[in-house]
């Protein structure tokens, strides 16, 4: 249960000043946490922070201030002029002076009364703008503040900006954040006295008001006191978390297991290839962790097609020689088929066998399914999340293999070792993580890497071709398919709604229709699961050449014959999703190409991650770059920069503050592994501020 004094901080949005249901909805996309659907609450809002500051500071008088400068201006005001009647185009002006000269006030589409109300003639008001010299004639249109002396105290001679979104003003952001501010809690120090002495810091309540009362655009460095105890606060509770999973892990005793080998033989003579050194060397890390009597907990990192499916397998096979069970996850339906429909073969041929389960199977299969599981029929469950539904048991799970991880979340992955007695667990990503995130997010797990790619596989060739040369790619990729070639086609994410992303897919699909004939295929996110495998299987057995997707074909889609894939408004992908696209194609023996087609012309960061991608094919060093180009940010949008997976922490800025939390984290559980002392208590409040509390559900379990 969390603690009540945290409550003032969990209460949802809509407990704010000025906040309603619909601007709670808009609320959720700006400062809500990404993987859940719930509405956000007072300390999302809360750790939403300024991006930068405006400075109202600089009084020069009307006549003194320089075109486009954020000035304050303390006025009479002389005339007003009304918009004419039925010509909302013309503004109301008002015109107001100073000692040094005449300013117009301008107002587009103006409630008049309230102009009238605000600005009465000859009264005095303080006004606070970006001044515009038109035609040589000072003037503010629709200033930011307008207050009379006696509410000059309110006027922000500092003000910050937050990242803001459509259909949300500044003031209510604003207000609704002062509200919140005002409820924080006095919270006891989790952090060592000392430390927070030495660096200047002060508690968490009062950095939390700081960082939204910055002096100056020095208060917004990542390395500003406020800034750096609230960065150094959630990096301790990421790493705190997975301090507490991993002695929890070791807590728990796991099994030695060691097989005879023969089903794992079997296995490779029915692969059409042999293994690469990088996948011989994660088996044998593999083996040497299932045969300890201590619980497996390893990431298999390798790039898209590295080849790490049939390592997951032959690691299953090692468990199922012993006679236990192994369930492989995928993060959807279309993935769990896919590798269903690869994996099965070799797996008939070497005796073993496989169910698959996922939210489609019902009734008697479904039930069939479950017996065998039961009982040790089934020696290998392939399934999505449905897996660990309650009512699925397992006669004795030894390993569970978890693909694409950074769809589940660490909640998950505490889930799936409670289907079993002492399970071993395998995580797989594509997602060529740098060596720092592996730390922050994986901190707890052994990690093998697949460094190379299986051999025989060709170069992929990358350009980059301007949006308006459409009609030249067109006609390149009818001349490929004529040939025999089969190409993706991403569409672009527009915005953050999958409805316009999927208008936009279907009207990509239509004009390729037009232009190629009744050899395109559309898949999309809002389809029904069989709808997409169906097209999916068209596009396999090759009736549809043109495969237009949204990024659903993001994760693990493997048609290997595909050779051609065009990714759409590339500028608006991030460089590991580009490298994760890219990987679709490559994966056999003949020469690809991606094209990345952009909308000139390109931002600096856009062109950068272009030319990264011509450039490379590493995933390893692409996701190095992507890090320090996303450290470079772009700001004041809605998407935030900094380190994935963190509200305030910036690895780039923090790495020094990382290195300290974990070695903290390490001694803080050894010393008070159950977290009981008054400390204890404290380092609770702070897993439940930063949304590890996963972790606390472990100390339970024991
Ligand atoms: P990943 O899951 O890492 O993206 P996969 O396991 O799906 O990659 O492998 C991609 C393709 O490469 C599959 O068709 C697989 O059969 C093939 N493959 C895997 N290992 C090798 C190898 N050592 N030599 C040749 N082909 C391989
Ligand atoms: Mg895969």
């Amino acid at each position: 249960m969390r603690p009540p004094i945290l409550d003032p901080l969990f209460r949802p949005v809509t407990s704010l000043t000025g906040i309603g249901p619909k601007l709670a909805v808009i609320l959720r996309k700006l400062v809500g946490r990404p993987e859940t659907d719930a509405t956000s609450r007072v300390i999302d809002l809360l750790f939403h922070l300024p991006v930068a500051v405006i400075d109202r500071s600089r009084q020069p008088g009307i006549a003194e201030s320089p075109e486009g400068a954020i000035v304050t201006l303390k006025v009479r005001i002389d005339r007003h002029q009304p918009a004419p009647r039925g010509n909302r185009r013309i503004p109301h002006r008002v015109y107001a002076d100073d000692e040094t000269g005449e300013i117009a006030l301008t107002f587009f589409h103006a409630n008049e009364a309230w102009l009238e109300r605000t600005m009465p003639i000859g009264a005095t008001r303080y006004v606070s703008g970006k001044m515009e010299w038109f035609n040589g004639r000072p003037s503010m249109v629709h200033p930011d503040h307008i207050v009379s002396e006696e509410e000059l105290a309110e006027l922000p001679l500092i003000e910050p900006v937050y990242p803001m979104t459509a259909g949300l003003s500044r003031k209510t952001l604003l207000r609704a954040i002062a509200s919140g501010l005002s409820d924080v809690p006095e919270l006891p120090e989790w952090l060592d006295p000392a430390v927070v002495a030495q660096r200047h810091w002060t508690g968490f309540g009062p950095a939390l008001d700081a960082v939204h009362h910055p002096q100056s655009a020095a208060d917004l460095e990542p390395a500003a006191p406020a800034r750096g105890r609230l960065a150094y606060d959630e990096l301790l509770a990421s790493q705190l978390a997975l301090a507490l999973m991993r002695a929890h892990q070791k807590r728990r005793a796991g099994r030695a297991r060691v097989g005879d080998g023969a089903l794992r033989a079997r296995i490779r003579d029915a692969l059409p290839f042999s293994l690469t050194d990088s996948q011989e060397a994660a088996l044998a890390d593999i083996d040497t962790d299932l045969g300890a009597p201590e619980r497996m907990l390893r990431l298999l990192q390798g790039d898209v097609g590295s080849g790490k499916t049939v390592v997951a397998l032959l690691a299953a096979a090692a468990v199922i020689e012993t006679g236990a069970q192994a369930a492989f996850m995928a993060p959807t339906e279309l993935l769990v088929r896919q590798h269903a429909r690869t994996i099965a073969p070799i797996t008939d041929a070497a005796g073993l066998r496989l169910g698959v389960l996922t939210g489609r199977e019902r009734g008697r299969e479904r039930d069939d399914l479950i017996a065998g599981l039961a009982d040790g029929t089934i020696d290998l469950l392939i399934g999505t999340h449905a897996l660990f539904q309650a009512g699925v048991t397992f006669r004795d799970l030894g390993l569970v293999i978890v693909d694409e991880q950074h769809r589940f979340g660490v909640h998950q992955r505490l889930a799936l070792t409670t289907k079993g007695d002492a399970t071993d667990v395998l995580v797989m990503t594509a997602t060529p993580i740098p060596r720092t995130l592996v730390l922050t997010y994986y901190g707890d797990m052994d990690v093998s890497r697949l460094t190379e790619k299986p051999a025989g596989r060709r170069p992929i060739e990358t350009r980059a071709v301007p949006l308006d040369r459409l009609d030249q790619v067109v006609s390149r990729i009818r001349s490929a398919i004529a040939e025999g070639a089969k190409a993706y086609w991403v569409c672009p994410l527009v915005e953050e709604s999958e409805a316009l992303d999927v208008a936009a897919a279907e009207d990509r699909y239509a004009a390729l229709t037009a232009a190629l004939g009744d050899v395109v295929g559309l898949v999309h996110g809002r389809m029904k699961p069989a709808e997409r495998d169906a097209v999916m299987a068209r596009f396999v057995s090759g009736e549809i050449k043109v495969l237009v997707a949204t990024t659903v074909v993001e994760v693990g889609v493997d048609v290997s014959d595909a050779t051609i894939m065009v990714i759409e408004h590339a500028e608006r992908f991030g460089l590991a999703q580009l490298h994760q696209l890219r990987g679709r194609v490559g994966r056999g023996d003949k020469p690809s190409v991606c094209l990345l087609l952009y909308k000139a012309p390109l931002g600096a960061v856009a062109r950068d991650r272009l030319t990264i991608m011509r450039e490379s094919e590493d995933g390893f060093v692409i996701a190095e770059e992507d890090l320090r180009l996303r450290g470079g940010g772009e700001v004041l949008g809605t998407r935030q920069s900094g380190t994935p997976g963190f509200r305030i922490a910036d690895l780039d800025v923090h790495a020094d503050l990382m290195e300290i939390a974990r070695d903290d984290a390490r001694l803080l559980v050894d010393t008070d592994p159950g977290l009981e002392t008054s400390r204890g208590d404290a380092l609770r409040l702070l897993l439940y501020l930063f949304g590890r509390d996963d972790a606390i559900r472990l100390l339970r379990a024991g």
